[in-house]
């Protein structure tokens, strides 16, 4: 009884922080990391649906000005448009050879983009979004060794030997029915080799934004002079765009099937079935002589000498159990997915208890989130 007086007020000091937290925290889009405002039921950015707090719409938070000594004068009001063109140039230098490379540019152009002052409007979002379908586009396309032929170029056709031995052999002057004679089809990357691809662009991406002088801020880099300038909500929205993905998959959100190794498909179970075709004897001889077989489509495989993977259901990838297709890590309990925190020196309000502006996070209200430094994700 003695402890109720106590724990009534420690319960109220929970409810004011709560009702802080969800007054003043905007929505955070689970696939781009674009906040939007708390009573908004889609993405402003990318048009996803947007996740359900329990919370009512927040009525603004009443805000009186703070003292004109505001020690976030230094800070950056909006980010200066040329900073993310500049971004969308490098992006486009890479473009046509290496897509993953582009892409990660472009997730830098997309993040510094939510930092410009959206009442200047332009068709930038837009024209970083169509950039990256593209850099999708052409990343999920390989060129790999024909699978038939072995990379030859030549058609394969099943003979015997006199002894009766089935054999499969080369035939020059036809070329392979599946590549054309190139020996090369294009097919829908494996999940393995986006990753080693991705591994390989975010190596050359560091090595490219520090020889621009350009600094870390999370997965983001911005030019150096912008570092010290940033807010706390801007660091932590460059940081929850360019969130390192889910480890398991490497953000792709799927992985490899491993029945048909990604390829969809494995070969035609029929033994006799060789490039989609059958040979039938036109005697009961054991003995198969060359001049009396006759080829016939392999009614398994209808011809193609491949049937769709049944593990996979063709597509050659499984969903990643870890993100759920997300490709993204689950969410920081602590901070909710915002990155940040209301700060523990002045529970948000930006002011000291004399008045003053708060030392602890020089007015801004809010600081970092200690368990996933801003980016939102669990580490
Ligand atoms: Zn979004
Ligand atoms: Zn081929
Ligand atoms: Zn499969
Ligand atoms: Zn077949
Ligand atoms: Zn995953
Ligand atoms: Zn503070
Ligand atoms: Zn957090």
């Amino acid at each position: 009884m003695k402890r109720f007086p106590r724990l009534g007020l420690w319960w109220g000091g929970v409810l004011v922080l709560a009702a802080s937290l969800a007054l003043a925290l905007p929505l955070v889009c689970d696939k781009c990391g674009f906040e939007s405002p708390a009573d908004a039921a889609v993405c402003a950015h990318c048009g996803a649906e947007l996740p359900r707090s329990g919370a009512a719409p927040a009525t603004p938070e009443p805000t009186s000005p703070l003292p004109a000594a505001a020690a976030t004068s230094e800070k950056l009001d909006f980010l200066d448009p040329s900073v993310v063109q500049a971004e969308i140039a490098e992006a486009q230098r890479h473009l046509g050879r290496q897509p993953e490379l582009a892409r990660l540019f472009l997730i830098n152009a997309q993040a510094l983009e939510m930092l410009t002052d959206p009442a200047a409007g332009g068709r930038r979002a837009a024209r970083i979004k169509a950039l990256l379908d593209e850099c999708e586009r052409s990343s999920m396309q390989v060129r790999i060794k024909c699978p038939v032929c072995d990379g030859t170029g030549r058609r394969k056709f099943a003979g015997a030997t006199l002894s009766g031995q089935e054999v499969v052999r080369d035939t020059p002057g036809s070329p392979c029915t599946e590549c054309g004679g190139s020996g090369y089809v294009a097919r829908r990357a494996r999940v393995e080799d986006l990753r080693f691809r991705k591994g390989r662009a975010l190596d050359d991406y560091r090595t490219a934004q520090q020889a621009r002088k350009y600094v870390p801020v999370g997965g983001a880099w911005v030019p150096q002079d912008l570092e010290l300038k940033l807010t706390v909500r801007q660091q932590a929205q460059l940081r929850r765009v360019t969130a390192a993905p889910c480890p398991a998959c490497a953000g792709i959100g799927r992985l490899d099937c491993a029945a048909c190794r990604g390829t969809g498909r494995v070969k035609c179970p029929n033994r006799g079935c060789v490039e989609g075709k059958i040979t039938v004897s036109a005697s009961d001889n054991r003995i198969i002589r060359l001049k009396d077989k006759a080829e016939q489509t392999c009614p398994v495989c209808n011809g193609s000498g491949f049937v769709s993977c049944d593990k996979c259901g063709g597509r050659g990838s499984v969903l990643c159990a870890k993100c759920g297709g997300s490709g993204q890590r689950v969410l920081c309990a602590k901070c909710g997915g915002q990155g940040f925190l209301p700060c523990r020196g002045c529970l948000g309000s930006g002011r000291s208890k004399d008045g003053g502006v708060c030392a602890v996070c020089g007015g801004q209200g809010v600081e970092l989130c200690s368990t996933c430094r801003g980016d939102g994700r669990k580490p």
